[in-house]
């Protein structure tokens, strides 16, 4: 968790200079732009860090206790789903560790839920390593959503059949492309469980990547879902890093520093193009979620914010069984 005063402030100032630039300055709010018959909405969800977290935390959790729940999240997606079918779910990586349900299961019950709930498009996270290469391959055959990273060599691995350095989503007219980024191993993962991985500064490719979504794509909106971290670690760069040295980013769904954001920070590319960096915390405690508008193919507002998935939403009764049925099923 990260909610410290000088961050804060920086971030009020900068979520201000961004919302202004970004359309408020027009003086409406986003439930008026609804009806703003020329404009298109698009809503992104994401979560990251969510560490094996099936069922909501326990009583003896703090503050965290009885928040949480995939099945409670299932709810939600669902909801927004039905208010705004143009809508994408996303997760930012470290699916796996952190509860016995991936001690025994090793992240397939994990990725089968996730299914279940809907997801869209996934990146890995360092902890999705650590049972190694082939039993996080096993994983993915539960993984009914795409996987992305761009930064990984993965040739002579199975996972180079399953992870695409990017993703294509039409949604209406708005063409979205999707690429991921994922964190330094070496200090993080035991060299056996992440044979035949290199990672790669993300920074050359993504400048490649994002090439190719604007151009040859003509994607509307490019997001790079990222298990950087927001701070980079020496000369590895983090979310910060990326957007101030990678033009032509919009939006970066971040993970692995567990940072609760509760707007998304904007930075400028080097042209001055506002990227949005946004990321909420960890545990599956809180959805984010942006409704973004674009009118024609350009970006013009950006509305954010974060969801407890607490009590108030009614589990979905068919992701709740599912880990049990589950246990029944899967050695
Ligand atoms: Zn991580």
């Amino acid at each position: 968790m990260e909610i410290q005063g000088d961050n804060m402030k920086r971030r009020e100032f900068l979520k201000t200079t961004g919302a202004a630039i970004l359309g408020l300055t027009l003086g409406i709010g986003w439930k008026e732009w609804l009806y703003a018959d020329d404009l298109f909405r698009l809503t992104l969800l994401q979560t990251n860090d969510t560490h094996s977290r099936i069922d909501p935390f326990p009583p003896d959790s703090g503050r965290n206790a009885g928040l949480g729940g995939i099945a409670r999240r299932a709810t939600f997606v669902k909801q927004v789903r039905q208010e705004n079918p143009h809508t994408l779910l996303l997760d930012a990586g470290d699916v796996f560790q952190g509860t016995p349900y991936f001690n025994l299961y090793r992240g397939k019950i994990e990725y089968h839920t996730m299914s279940l709930c809907g997801y869209d498009v996934v990146t890995l996270g360092n902890h999705e390593f650590d049972n190694g290469v082939a039993s996080l391959y096993q994983a993915m055959e539960y993984a009914q959503f795409e996987l992305v990273n761009c930064n990984y060599q993965m040739d002579g691995t199975p996972l180079v059949h399953r992870v695409k350095p990017y993703v294509l989503k039409s949604l209406g007219e708005i063409r979205v492309g999707i690429t991921g980024v994922g964190v330094r191993l070496d200090d993080l993962v035991a060299p056996k469980n992440r044979e035949g991985i290199r990672y790669l500064d993300p920074r050359p490719i993504l400048k490649e990547i994002v090439n190719i979504l604007r151009y040859d794509h003509r994607c509307a909106l490019v997001v790079v879902i990222s298990h950087l971290g927001i701070d980079g670690r020496g000369d590895h760069p983090g979310d910060r890093q990326l957007a101030r040295d990678v033009e032509g980013i919009d939006f970066i769904v971040g993970g692995h520093s567990h940072t609760f954001m509760q707007q998304p920070e904007v930075v400028r590319s080097p042209s001055g193009h506002p990227v949005h960096i946004f990321q909420v915390g960890y545990g599956g405690i809180y959805v984010g979620r942006s409704d973004l508008f674009f009118r024609r193919d350009k970006l013009v507002g950006v509305y954010s914010s974060v969801i407890p998935m607490n009590a108030s939403l009614v589990p979905d009764e068919s992701v709740l069984e599912h880990p049990v049925e589950f246990i029944g099923r899967v050695g």
